[in-house]
């Protein structure tokens, strides 16, 4: 079987249903994938149980079944991937990159928050945190959107947690690693995580993983002006609405409406085959309110 030249996914966390600004993601990402006559897959980032929803996989799932985002093969479950994080983990032990910390957050309040490789190792305990040693120097993260990213991890960011004190994995070990073992090519998802990417191309630098390409697109906000989210409640897309729901997030998207509305399959088709990443917005945060009007949606 020859390699796909494009395999792009969508990778929710199951802390709630979706909502409009979440479904964005998984259209954006999917209609890229598909104009490339690429694979589109979906990973559930479930490592953070203390943050989920039961249920709200199953619910996420069939929220993209009904809005015609079929996915390609199985899903990935990252709480099946313990081993692959341990063995990255392990590695970059092993080569000093990594280390334990037991420092607490009041103690890192005297340097702003940032660990700059000032804690004392402790024994070998399992009641620490491992981080990743940063090094002093520009790192460049580059986008199909953004403007490039130059950040000095050392001093912007610090030696950043790869695996809690509490035993759960973080997300930029399980995300790297993951978009690793899928052989993702190209990262579509929101310009909330553009500021990780630097982190997760030094990290890949680190494992020798291959970088994908990135495209983060502006996220819609709330009324309160932040990032909408599942852990604030935004309201999730009603399944019954779907063709709306899509129209809605074409329209964020600012991709040409699809005359055809009449099914969801052919409207998906209509919009993979006018995406057009040349009409994205790339600074806007447009506010949830411009999609909505008591409740119902404004419909374009
Ligand atoms: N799981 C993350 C979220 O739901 C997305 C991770 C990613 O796309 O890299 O915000």
């Amino acid at each position: 079987m020859t390699h796909p030249l494009y395999i792009g996914r969508f990778a929710p966390s199951p802390t709630g249903p979706l909502h409009i600004g979440s479904l964005i993601g998984a259209l954006a990402s999917f209609l890229d994938a598909k104009a490339s006559n690429g694979r589109w897959l979906v990973r559930m980032e479930n490592i953070d149980p203390p943050r989920e929803i039961a249920g709200a996989d199953r619910r996420i799932l069939d929220t993209l079944h009904h809005h015609g985002l079929c996915w390609d093969g199985d899903v990935l479950e990252q709480s099946t991937r313990s081993a692959a994080y341990e063995s990255a983990l392990a590695h970059l032990l092993d080569t000093g990159q990594a280390f334990r910390c037991s420092c607490s957050r009041r103690q890192l309040s005297q340097f702003d928050g940032i660990h700059r490789g000032h804690c004392v190792t402790p024994e070998k305990t399992d009641d620490c945190a491992i981080r990743l040693r940063v090094p002093d120097h520009i790192w460049h993260a580059h986008d199909d959107l953004q403007q490039p990213l130059h950040q000095n991890l050392q001093q912007e960011v610090g030696d950043f947690i790869l695996k809690r004190r509490d035993g759960y994995y973080a997300y930029q070990l399980a995300v790297v690693v993951d978009d690793g073992y899928q052989g993702i090519t190209h990262v579509v998802r929101g310009s909330d995580l553009w500021v990780s990417t630097p982190r997760q191309r030094y990290l890949q630098s680190l494992l020798g993983l291959p970088a994908p390409r990135y495209l983060h697109f502006p996220v819609i906000v709330g009324t309160d002006g932040h990032k909408l989210s599942k852990q604030t409640f935004a309201a999730p897309v009603e399944n019954s609405r779907a063709i709306d729901n899509l129209l809605l997030a074409l329209h964020f998207l600012n991709q040409p409406l699809p005359d055809s509305r009449h099914s969801i399959d052919s409207l998906l088709l209509a919009a993979i085959k006018h995406w057009d990443r040349q009409r994205l917005p790339a600074v806007m945060g447009q506010p949830e309110s411009a999609f909505y009007n008591h409740g119902e949606p404004l419909l374009p």
